[in-house]
């Protein structure tokens, strides 16, 4: 039996219905440009969370999660609420109310993509969620509806106003690619990025810094790149040439040119990464993720002491290319290496945060994984 199954037999006192597996995501480029139109290159990690559900005559959704120690949050499921419950059960409960599901339901939840490291459990988590509730409801729902439903309940349910790209991603993904994904109409091109039989890794390094600034100042980039969209008269960031942008700089004060000049750069980063990828240049792939960074710390000002340092110390020792990923003002870096320097990068980064007196940091191994399935 399932290991979940027989969890969820202790708790519940029955068996579930269904178990749906949906992954963590890291972003390979395009980043900060999800809610702007643009293109996203993520892929699924192969880090899992678990989900086990099993509908009950009630009328209510007793959610549990082993990383809650399996207490069970209880609520009417006639009474769902945005922004109301335990906060970490408002990701699943969330989902269900984005699905318009009246019913009751026993939940229990089992994560292994790190909380917080900037992976995405929180997609992880609805995802999980929203594919056993198609399946078992036989709602019919087709990827991309998951996915909107799934932000929704973030968005709304939640309240933390993320892009479209780490459900997308985690409900979509495929073994051994990147998910091209254009964030305007998610339509998607699976992209070969293979790394292992090549000698590299992509490395996730997470600082475990985790500043104030994140919600606030994610929030206020997003709305300079909104006053620049305004200011210039246009329906989007996407919808502007680099030269074009750049030619009517004057129409902007600094701040919001540099933010926006981030976003315009990025999807076109995001466009030559893909061109690079299939030629199957990784140096140049790599420098393009290198030059994503250096626009995140100096135009679009979201890096730290922490992150600049683990991008700069995988770069002296051999990275191919290294950035930041994420909201920011902490969380995780990424560094493509060749497999055969793992230990001597991670050792130098360890010795590095040291002497800068950093928090020590952890590290990951991520290789691109399928995506969210049914496995029971
Ligand atoms: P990230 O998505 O980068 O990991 P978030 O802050 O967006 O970070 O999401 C993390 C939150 O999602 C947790 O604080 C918790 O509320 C919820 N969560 C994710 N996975 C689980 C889990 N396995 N059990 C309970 N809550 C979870
Ligand atoms: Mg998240």
């Amino acid at each position: 039996m399932q290991p979940l199954a027989t969890k969820f037999h202790e708790l519940f006192g029955s068996d579930p219905n269904i178990i749906a597996t949906a992954p963590g995501r890291v972003n390979l480029i395009g980043e900060h440009v999800d809610f702007l139109d643009g293109f996203v290159l993520p892929f699924a990690i192969s880090d899992v969370t678990t989900v086990a559900i099993a509908k009950n005559s009630s009328g209510k959704i007793r959610t549990a999660s082993i990383q809650k120690k399996g207490a069970i949050s209880t609520i009417e499921s006639t009474q769902l609420k945005p922004k109301s419950g335990e906060a970490w059960t408002r990701y699943p409960v969330g989902v269900i109310w984005a699905l318009g599901i009246d019913s009751g339901l026993d939940i229990l939840i089992d994560g292994h993509v790190p909380l917080g490291a900037g992976l995405s459990s929180s997609a992880a988590l609805e995802c999980a969620v929203a594919t056993a509730i198609n399946e078992l409801f036989n709602l019919g729902l087709a990827l991309p509806e998951l996915s909107r439903a799934a932000q929704r309940a973030e968005n709304v349910y939640v309240g933390m106003p993320c892009g479209i790209m780490d459900q997308s991603v985690s409900l979509m993904a495929t073994e051994g690619n990147a998910l091209l994904l254009d964030t305007r109409d998610l339509s998607t091109e699976q992209i070969p990025f293979d790394i292992a039989p090549l000698g590299l890794e992509l490395l996730v390094i997470d600082t475990q810094v985790h500043h104030a600034l994140v919600d606030g100042g994610y929030a206020e980039r997003r709305a300079s790149c909104e006053k620049a969209i305004a200011d210039l008269n246009i329906k989007s960031l996407r919808d502007i040439s680099i030269a074009d942008f750049v030619s009517r700089r004057n129409k902007l004060d600094d701040k919001t040119y540099l933010r926006a000049f981030h976003g315009v750069t990025e999807m076109k980063r995001v466009l030559d990464a893909v061109t690079l990828l299939k030629t199957g240049d990784f140096v140049g792939f790599g420098e393009i993720v290198t030059a994503a960074h250096i626009s995140l710390r100096d135009n679009y000002t979201v890096s730290c002491p922490e992150l600049n340092l683990a991008v700069d110390t995988a770069l002296k020792f051999g990275a191919l290319g290294s950035r930041m990923i994420g909201g920011g003002f902490g969380g995780s870096a990424i560094a493509l290496i060749k497999a055969k320097d793992s230990e001597l990068v991670k050792s130098e980064i360890r010795s590095e945060f040291m002497k800068a007196r950093f928090k020590g940091p952890r590290f990951f191994s991520a290789l691109p994984s399928a995506g969210a399935k049914v496995i029971l």
